[in-house]
């Protein structure tokens, strides 16, 4: 039995997760017990997993949801924790596996308090990486912690490394879909509504990540994952645009081999082999048919028209606080493009700005993270503001 924490099981991937669980729990082929959830403000749906699941802590942002949960789940009487202090409580609980499903930089404590106490983490919250990479990281190899990754690219990544030599690793080489603005002229992307940036050819995701797609930003996001998830270098993580997005991800090794990843999209199968690893097991998900996909096409990332990415190797490259930095910018400016507040063109242009006015803190500690991060993220909001 490995006993499972979600926290942000009410998002795209913490709801796909407990379905992964579901499955596999019903098949026998393995047995997971989950022991604790937590949400931001869907207090009814944390409460219908909680009791499905037969879960005893939960926690949630708010106190009215608080509130909502007591009521709702009086006969089961869960012990309810409330805030950034209780989710970090809840993740600090007895558990095989924390699985990090919230999004945004609020993952960064929670996942430091489960590795404090020693909890294995399958790692989708990949802001936490991004914005403290060096620090989890470090922490983790103290504590003799594995991370593992939920991203599919990531997780591409990781079995094609299955049985090869770390040392003769030429190339990662991360694959993105392009977004739905991918053939779209500089021009229209001024005009492009939150509504446009939601519609993903390939992927069914949250909104952030959703948004972070259409920019280039999560592809950015990812090239500073996988140099803290596998040790490499910027000059040795590349991107290629796979419109189709049945290729994952790729390994190019020294002798000019390159071992890639294929699957049908979905966000299913990365997280069973996070949860299962190094096992695998049957899973629901729809066989890949190549016959029927046909064509797989590959393009260079265009970085004019989409410079987060470029912004995004960057911060990696000068390292220290500025990719904390600038995934706080971004953060922030997803969430005034949401608002109607900023128009598209302008969330890289916010993040440039933001980069350009820090001053980098190099090999910072996790509270000099979270204080950049949270000024960041208050700064470009006031900035809106004016
Ligand atoms: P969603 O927006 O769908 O879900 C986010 C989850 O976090 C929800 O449970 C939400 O609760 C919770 N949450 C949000 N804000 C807070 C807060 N302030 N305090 C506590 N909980 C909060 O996101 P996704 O599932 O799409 O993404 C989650 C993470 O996984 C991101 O880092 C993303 O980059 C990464 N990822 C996602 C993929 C995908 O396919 N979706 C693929 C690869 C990586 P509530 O529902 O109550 O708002």
């Amino acid at each position: 039995m490995r006993r499972i924490g979600i926290i942000g099981s009410t998002g795209s991937i913490g709801t796909q997760t407990l379905e992964v669980i579901k499955e596999l729990n019903s098949e026998g082929q393995f047995s997971f017990e989950v022991t604790a959830l937590s949400a931001g403000n869907n207090a009814k749906l944390l409460a219908e997993q909680a009791r499905e699941f037969g879960v005893k802590l939960l926690c949630i942002d708010t106190e009215e949801g608080a509130q909502y949960l007591k009521e709702a789940l009086k006969d089961l009487n869960p012990e309810i924790l409330v805030g950034e202090e209780g989710l970090c409580a809840l993740a600090s609980s007895p558990m095989d596996v924390l699985v990090t499903a919230i999004v945004g930089m609020r993952g960064i404590k929670p996942t430091l308090a489960a590795i404090a106490e020693g909890t294995e983490i399958a790692l989708a919250n990949k802001e936490t990486l991004v914005a403290a990479g060096e620090v989890v990281m470090a922490e983790a190899k103290r504590r003799n912690v594995r991370i593992l990754p939920v991203d599919s690219e990531h997780s591409a990544i990781l079995q094609c490394l299955q049985g090869e030599k770390r040392a003769e690793v030429d190339k990662i080489i991360l694959t993105a879909s392009g977004g739905p603005f991918r053939t779209m002229p500089e021009k229209d992307l001024e005009k492009v509504t939150a509504e446009d940036a939601l519609k993903h050819p390939t992927w069914n995701m949250g909104g952030k990540i959703t948004i972070d797609c259409a920019s280039l930003m999560n592809k950015g996001l990812e090239v500073i994952e996988a140099k803290w998830l596998y040790d490499a270098s910027y000059d040795d993580i590349d991107v290629v645009v796979h419109p189709q997005s049945i290729i994952h991800s790729m390994v190019k090794y020294r002798d000019g081999s390159v071992i890639a990843q294929l699957g049908n999209p979905t966000m299913k199968l990365p997280i069973q082999y996070a949860l299962t690893y190094p096992s695998r097991v049957v899973s629901t998900v729809k066989p890949l048919d190549l016959s029927e996909i046909g064509t797989l096409t590959f393009e260079k990332p265009d970085t004019e028209r989409f410079p987060c990415l470029k912004l995004a190797y960057e911060a990696g490259r000068t390292g220290g606080t500025l990719p904390a930095a600038m995934n706080a910018a971004n953060e922030a400016a997803v969430a005034l493009f949401f608002k109607g507040k900023i128009g598209f063109s302008q969330i890289s242009r916010t993040v440039e700005k933001a980069m350009a006015s820090h001053k980098t803190i190099y090999t910072p500690t996790a509270e000099e993270i979270l204080a950049v991060s949270n000024e960041t993220y208050n700064k470009v909001f006031k900035d809106a503001a004016v």
